[in-house]
C-alpha cells in the first residue's frame, strides 16, 4: 500500500483526512508515496514553537545546542541506507545522491565543529570590543547578539531533500530558533523519513523540529517580527514570498536562494591538451550530469575564448557522450532521471527557448536512449550542450534546471566579463586559468556578481571541492538573481538570524551582562 506522509506537528505525527496527491518515481513513474497537509493546524505549529522548542533552546548555550546538533546528525548517519534507498525514486543514482545526503552530514558535523572553536559557551555573541563613549571611562557601549524570541520556517527546494534539511537546521538550531521544515513535495519523503527518524531518537526537546509534509499556504499569515524564513526554490516562488505581508509588513526576515546562471570561463592562456583544459572539460561535465543538472549551482553558462570554441565544443560533446542514462539503481547507469516529468517538461521548453538564439550542438532534448528505464513513463533527458553567441538574450536569461549548458565564445576578458554580469548575479562562478594575471583581473571584474568564485589550476585540481560544491565555511548565497542571501558562511548564517543590539551602559554593567563568555572546546 503507499504511504501517506505524514507532517510533525505539536509533538506527535499528523496524518491527513485526504488521500492526497500522488508522488511517483522519477524513472519509473510508480506512485510511491502520497502527500497532503490538508487540515494541518499551522497556528498550533508556530504556537508550539514559540512557546515551547524556542525557550527551551534559547535555555542553552551556543555549544549545548551543538552537542543537539552533534546528536541531530548521528542519528541520521545511523540511517543513510534507508535515505539513499528512497532517494532513488527522486530519479538520482546513488553517487549523486551522496550530494545531497553525504553533503547533508558533512554540512551539520561542519558546523558543530564551527560553533565549538567559534562560539562561546553562553547564551550571547558579543561583537567586537567594549567602545568608550566618555572621556572619563565611566559610559561605553558594545555590541551583541541574542536569541530572537521566534521561529525558523524552512521552505526547500526538491533538488536536496536532506541537505536543504541539515544545512538551513544547522544554522537556526545554533542561533537558537526552534524550526519548521517544509521540503519540496517532490522527493519530501526523504526529509519526512529523516525527521521521523530523529523524532523516535528523541534527541531533541519538544517543538524545536516540526515538519509539514504538503502545502504550506498560509504558514507566513502566522508569522511576524523575529521570525525567519529561509526560501531556496524558483525565483517566481521567491517573488510571491517576498510580496507577502508577513514580510512587508510584519518584519518577518526572508532569506532567498533562488535560481542561477552560473558561468565558467576557460582563460585565453588555456591551450587544448593542457592539464587545464581537461579540468575545464570535466567541470562542465560534472556540473551538467550530476542529479541530472539539477543543482542550483551547476554551469549553465560556460565562456571560452573564440578561438577555442570549436575544440571546447568537441571535447565537452565526446564527455557528454560518454554517460549512461537509465534506472539510477544500476551502477552502469552515470546520469538518471529528473524528479518528474512535469520538470522535464520544463527544461524541454527553456531548450527551446534558448534556441531561439542559439542552436544544440549535442544531444537530443525530446529523447534518449536509456538503460533499463521507462522512457515513456520515466522523466529522462541527456546531457544537451547548446551554442549562442555574445550577444544572445536567452541562454542569460533562462535557467535550464536540468542536464542543459550553453557554450558562448568571447573577444577578451572585458567581454567575458560583461557576459558573466548580464546573469544578474549567481551562486557560483569559475574561472580555469594557470596565469595569476588573469585571475586577479577576472576575479576583480566578477566578484560582485558572485557569492563564490573558483580560481582552478593544476596546483589546487587534486584537492578543490569543484565549481557546484557549496561548503559550509564558505559563502553559499549570491547576489541579485540568485536571490541575495547567505544562507552559510560559518558562523556568519547563524547571526544572520539572530538580533544584533548596541548596548551603553557603564563597563561594569556591560560585564554583567555580558557574563561569562565560557571556553570554546
Ligand atoms: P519552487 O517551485 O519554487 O518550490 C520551492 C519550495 O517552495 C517548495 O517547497 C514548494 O512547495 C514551496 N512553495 C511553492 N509555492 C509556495 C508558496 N506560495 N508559499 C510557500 N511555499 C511555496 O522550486 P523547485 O521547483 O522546488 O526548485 C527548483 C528551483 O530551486 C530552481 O530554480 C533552482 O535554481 C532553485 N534552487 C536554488 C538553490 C539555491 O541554493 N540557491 C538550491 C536548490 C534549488 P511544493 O513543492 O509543495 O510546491
Amino acid at each position: 500500500m503507499v504511504t501517506l506522509l505524514e507532517s510533525y506537528a505539536n509533538g506527535s505525527w499528523f496524518r491527513s483526512g485526504e488521500e492526497g496527491a500522488p508522488l511517483r518515481d522519477a524513472a519509473t513513474g510508480e506512485e510511491v508515496a502520497r502527500i497532503s497537509s490538508a487540515g494541518l493546524d499551522l497556528s498550533a505549529m508556530v504556537e508550539r514553537a514559540r512557546t515551547v522548542g524556542g525557550p527551551a533552546l534559547r535555555d542553552l548555550t551556543f555549544l549545548q545546542r551543538a552537542d543537539l546538533l552533534e546528536a541531530v546528525v548521528g542519528v541520521v548517519e545511523s540511517n543513510l541506507d534507508e535515505l539513499y534507498e528512497l532517494s532513488f525514486h527522486t530519479g538520482t543514482t546513488r553517487p549523486h545522491s551522496a550530494v545531497d545526503i553525504f553533503g547533508a552530514t558533512y554540512t551539520a558535523n561542519a558546523y558543530v565543529a564551527i560553533a565549538r572553536s567559534e562560539l562561546p559557551d553562553a547564551q550571547l555573541y558579543l561583537d567586537g570590543p567594549v567602545l568608550p563613549l566618555s572621556a572619563d571611562g565611566s559610559f561605553s557601549g558594545r555590541h551583541l547578539y541574542s536569541s530572537r524570541p521566534g521561529v525558523a520556517v524552512h521552505i526547500n527546494a526538491f533538488n536536496f531533500p536532506l541537505w536543504g534539511f541539515l544545512e538551513k537546521f544547522s544554522t537556526s538550531l545554533l542561533a537558537g530558533l526552534p524550526s519548521i521544515l517544509k521540503p519540496a513535495s517532490q522527493g519530501a519523503y526523504v526529509a519526512e523519513r529523516a525527521v521521523r527518524r530523529i523524532v523516535e531518537a528523541g534527541v531533541l526537546p519538544d517543538g524545536v523540529l516540526q515538519l509539514v509534509s504538503g502545502s504550506a499556504a498560509g504558514l507566513l499569515d502566522r508569522l511576524g517580527v523575529h521570525d525567519v524564513v529561509a526560501f531556496t526554490g524558483s525565483a517566481s516562488t521567491a517573488a510571491t514570498l517576498r510580496a507577502d505581508p508577513a514580510v512587508v509588513h510584519r518584519g518577518v526576515t526572508l532569506g532567498v536562494e533562488a535560481d542561477s546562471l552560473n558561468a565558467t570561463i576557460l582563460g585565453p592562456d588555456v591551450e587544448a591538451g593542457s592539464p587545464e583544459f581537461d579540468l575545464f572539460v570535466q567541470g562542465v561535465l560534472t556540473e551538467t550530469t550530476v542529479k541530472s543538472g539539477q543543482k542550483c549551482t551547476a554551469i549553465r553558462r560556460i565562456f571560452v575564448p573564440e578561438e577555442r570554441a570549436a575544440e571546447v565544443a568537441d571535447a565537452v560533446a565526446a564527455r557528454f557522450a560518454e554517460v549512461t542514462v537509465g534506472d539510477p539503481r544500476r551502477d552502469d547507469v552515470t546520469m538518471g532521471a529528473l524528479v518528474s516529468l512535469e520538470q522535464r517538461d520544463l527544461v524541454r521548453e527553456a531548450v527551446r527557448t534558448i534556441e531561439r538564439s542559439g542552436r544544440v550542438v549535442f544531444g537530443d532534448p525530446s529523447a534518449v536512449d536509456v538503460v533499463d528505464g521507462d522512457a515513456e513513463r520515466g522523466a529522462f533527458m541527456g546531457p544537451i550542450l547548446l551554442q549562442a553567441d555574445g550577444a544572445a538574450r536567452e541562454p542569460n536569461e533562462v535557467e535550464p534546471f536540468g542536464p542543459v549548458t550553453t557554450l558562448i565564445p568571447f573577444a577578451d576578458l572585458d567581454e567575458a566579463a560583461g557576459l558573466v554580469a548580464r546573469g544578474g548575479g549567481s551562486l557560483a562562478g569559475s574561472l580555469v586559468t594557470h596565469d595569476p594575471d588573469v585571475a586577479a583581473q577576472v576575479v576583480r571584474a566578477i566578484a560582485p556578481w558572485h557569492g563564490r568564485i573558483l580560481v582552478l589550476d593544476r596546483d589546487a585540481a587534486a584537492a578543490s571541492t569543484g565549481h557546484g560544491t557549496p561548503l559550509p565555511e564558505l559563502v553559499h548565497g549570491g547576489p541579485g538573481r540568485a536571490g541575495g542571501s547567505e544562507e552559510l558562511s560559518g558562523i556568519r548564517s547563524i547571526l544572520h538570524q539572530m538580533q544584533r543590539s548596541a548596548v551603553q551602559g557603564s563597563p561594569a554593567m556591560l560585564d554583567a551582562i555580558a557574563g561569562s563568555q565560557g571556553g570554546n572546546r
